[in-house]
């Protein structure tokens, strides 16, 4: 079956060479096995993104060549079909609403002790999720700002155990409580990353979503989304992240990795992807499974 990937930037910044593997990752996973890749710009974040970024990005790619499908998904364009999403969410009851400040999440987990040994810091209490439904009405009535969040105890409840497989690191328990109530519209933005990406995904037929590891631990959170929006599940390849020499993740600040400051010291596409050299999956790797 032909397959379909996607490289999905955030136009936020020059693109690096962390961004380089995941678009070659990407394209090569739909060229091993004769399938469709598509780009997909993700600028849900309209205060962090900025249209010349996304030119620098199809410029950059054209550069590497690397090429995608003609049709290039921009996320700000699709609001309303995450609004429908999210509609669809809080009629199952999977969501409340979060009136907390983040001043005031990060007092609740200093007083709760701090975050346990080796959890992630920033997990939610559930603070609003225990609100009294008068409570909660008169918030909601008093104009203050808030944030949708995924109960995901009642999500867990709806769709029982899953799993999702990684063709790298094989079959996966779902564990979406491991990032506690993760917000999926945000008082400023009326979706999120988790929402939109579900939904694209599945809109634009994607069969293997390939990118860095770092977003390993949020798969959980989107293939609950999937099963609760009934949205076919794809399988993931979550690639090695290009670090500098203190070992820390690239990021968009570090200007001398930028695609555009290689290119202009001289450096060729072949130089880039000679850098990149064992991060490519090989072919067939995916059928190691
Ligand atoms: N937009 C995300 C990023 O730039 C990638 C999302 C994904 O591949 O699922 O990190």
């Amino acid at each position: 079956m032909p397959i379909v990937t996607r490289f999905a930037p955030s136009p936020t910044g020059d693109l690096h060479l962390g961004h380089a593997l995941a678009a070659y990752v990407a394209r090569t996973m739909a060229d091993n096995y004769g399938g469709r890749c598509y780009l997909r710009m993700e600028d849900i974040d309209t205060t962090r993104c900025r249209p010349q970024y996304m030119d620098a990005i199809v410029e950059d790619l054209a550069w590497l060549g690397i090429s995608f499908e003609q049709e290039i998904v921009i996320q700000s364009k699709r609001f309303c079909k995450y609004a429908e999403a999210l509609e669809k969410l809080r009629q199952l009851g999977v969501l409340y609403p979060c009136f907390c400040t983040r001043k005031e999440v990060a007092a609740e987990i200093a007083a709760m002790g701090g975050a346990p040994q080796g959890e992630q810091i920033d997990i939610y209490p559930g603070t609003c999720r225990k609100l009294t439904h008068e409570h909660r009405a008169e918030l909601l009535q008093s104009g203050k700002p808030y944030c949708w969040r995924l109960d995901c105890r009642a999500a867990a409840k709806l769709t029982g155990p899953l799993e999702w497989i990684d063709l790298r690191f094989g079959k996966q328990l779902c564990r979406p409580e491991l990032l506690g109530d993760v917000i999926l519209a945000r008082k400023d933005c009326p979706t999120s990353y988790h929402i939109a990406v579900v939904v694209d995904d599945a809109a634009q037929g994607v069969t293997h979503v390939t990118r860095g590891k770092d977003l390993f631990s949020v798969t959980g959170v989107h293939r609950t989304l999937q099963a609760l929006l009934e949205l076919p599940v794809p399988l993931w390849y979550h690639h090695e992240l290009v670090c500098d020499e203190q070992g820390k993740r690239l990021a968009k600040r570090d200007k001398a990795r930028s695609l555009r400051e290689m290119r202009e010291a001289g450096m060729s596409p072949a130089d880039v992807l000679r850098l990149l050299d064992g991060f490519i999956p090989r072919e067939n790797e995916a059928d190691a499974l």
